[in-house]
């Protein structure tokens, strides 16, 4: 399988709402690989359908494996893979700093619900649901934006909390997960 081409912000897909998948089989499954390779080789923690130039609503979001302070591995990395997905349940509210493959450069801060249910398809078809909280139902949220055709960029309230950043070389030492 490939990495893929990642659209940065002005490509029309980015603004269009994606249309929901009703077809699974094998090219679902491709496309994912493709989604999954190229999310991993630019180090993100999720990756929408549209920000490859598919208009589709698929997502795949990886939580990084944790470690305890010696560095063993207290909890493997944690991939999902979300045909269809819908908030159904949220509560709460956080800010934090967020930003995206599609706007290389720019980090801001964006209030998301702290807490969210999320329900869809797997690439089966069939139902599945998750209960997320902190940097996952951020990324969740941020993802799902990704197939109504929004950025994070619609979300910072003020030019304030909106900042540059260097480019991806140094984004780690700045703390910012691109999503
Ligand atoms: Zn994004």
């Amino acid at each position: 399988m490939a990495k893929r081409n990642i659209l940065v912000a002005g490509e029309p897909v980015l603004r269009q709402k994606a249309k929901k998948v009703t077809s699974f089989g094998p090219f679902l499954e491709d496309l994912v690989t493709d989604m999954i390779d190229t999310m991993r080789a630019v180090n993100g923690l999720g990756l929408a359908a549209p920000q490859i130039g598919v208009p589709l609503r698929l997502i795949v979001i990886e939580m990084p494996a944790e470690e305890d302070e010696e560095g063993n591995e207290i909890q493997p990395s944690q991939l999902y893979v979300y045909c269809n997905p819908e908030i159904v349940k949220a509560y709460g509210e956080e800010e934090d700093e967020e930003g995206c493959l599609s706007v290389p450069g720019y980090v801001g801060i964006v209030k998301r619900a702290a807490v969210v249910t999320v329900k869809g398809q797997d690439l089966k078809g069939r139902p599945i649901r998750t209960k997320a909280e902190g940097l996952l139902a951020r990324a969740f949220q941020h993802e799902i934006d990704h197939l109504d055709g929004k950025l994070f960029l619609d979300r910072v309230e003020s030019p304030e909390k909106l900042r540059r950043i260097e480019p991806r070389a140094k984004r780690q030492e700045q703390g910012a997960e691109p999503i």
